[in-house]
This record gives structure tokens, sequence and C-alpha cells, in this order.
């Protein structure tokens, strides 16, 4: 799929906004999907529908690495619904592509990279930019800067009760460094 197809499908569908940043950032994250430098399954961890109503009928694209992705995805769909819904209750009900971006931001939360790698992102800043964008709140709650695939899974473990920290204390941690640090 091109990238000029996605930005169509994207802003004309019901997720309607000329201004709307998701625009450019999906088309970032279907190219770099389609070339093997993200995490993410074939349809990036939207729904049939919603990924149909992205391609517009066009046929999709499909590897073996993909739908062995998507496999798993299916596999651990409980977990990226705890994602999903830990995203979208921070969501900034500006655009309704926030949604969406909840279910792919989701979807590569559950890679073994950094986020903004196993997204598509080019960097962390801009990482942070989609999800400044999408989810403010929950960006402003990482006032520590912890890495984001740890922010989301703490912030899981907390409401859940299941506090699975070792420490009383990040600064006591012995993992520390797992939790933060450089993300380059
Ligand atoms: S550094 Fe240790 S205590 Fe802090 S969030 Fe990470 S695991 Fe928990």
């Amino acid at each position: 799929m091109s990238a000029a197809l996605a930005r169509t499908r994207w802003s004309t569908a019901e997720y309607h906004s000329n201004d709307d940043p998701n625009t450019r950032f999906v088309e970032q994250i279907l190219a770099a999907q389609r070339t093997g430098l993200t995490c993410l399954p074939d349809q990036l961890g939207l729904f049939t529908h919603d990924y149909q109503q992205l391609i517009a009928g066009h046929t999709a694209s499909t590897t073996e690495q993909g739908q062995l992705r998507q496999q798993l995805l299916e596999l651990r769909r409980d977990e990226w619904q705890d994602l999903v819904n830990l995203l979208l209750k921070h969501r900034a009900h500006r655009h309704a592509s926030e949604r969406l971006m909840a279910h792919i931001v989701a979807a590569a939360s559950l890679g073994s990279e950094h986020l903004w790698r196993d997204l598509g992102m080019q960097s962390r800043d801009q990482l942070r930019q989609l999800l400044t964008h999408n989810f403010p709140s929950l960006v402003q709650h990482n006032d520590r800067d912890m890495r984001w695939k740890k922010f989301f899974y703490k912030q899981l473990c907390e409401q859940e009760g299941g506090y699975v920290c070792r420490s009383p204390t990040c600064e006591q941690c012995p993992t520390y460094h797992d939790c933060f640090g450089d993300e380059s």
C-alpha cells in the first residue's frame, strides 16, 4: 500500500480530520511494518474491519512473519486489551483515530525491543510526540521518564493490585536500569 493511499483512507473514513498528526504517524508505521522494521503483525494490531477500512478494499499485504505475529497477538489478546484500556483511559478525545492508535501502540508494546523501534518511530522523541498527541495524561504521569513499556506494565500492575516491583523504591531497586535509562 502506498503512503498516499494510507493517508487517504486514514483521513477520509471515520477518522476524518485534516489536522490529525495520526495521519502522518500511520503512514510511517505502515511503511516501517512493510519493510520489516517493526514487531507489528500484518494488520498492525487493528481489528480486521478497521484494517480493511484503512486499506480501502485493496488486497492486504501479508508476509509469513506478519501472519505469525498476528497469531501471536491472538494468543495475547487479553494482555493487548489491558494495554488498550490503559491507553484509552488517557486519550485526548480530539480525534477518532486515537482509538486505532491505541490498538497499534498496544500491539507494538508486545514486542521485545524498545517501543519506539517496535512501533516504527524514528526515535524515542518521536514516540513521545505520538503518545502526547493521543494519550497526554499518561505521558504526564510518566514524570520520571521511565521506559515506556515498563511504564505501561507498571501501571497495569498497580491497577490490578498485583504490584510486581521487587524493591520499595526505584532508587534501591536492583533492576533499576531495566526501567530507566537510555533507549537508543
Ligand atoms: S526500577 Fe524497580 S522498583 Fe522501580 S519500577 Fe522498575 S522494577 Fe519497579
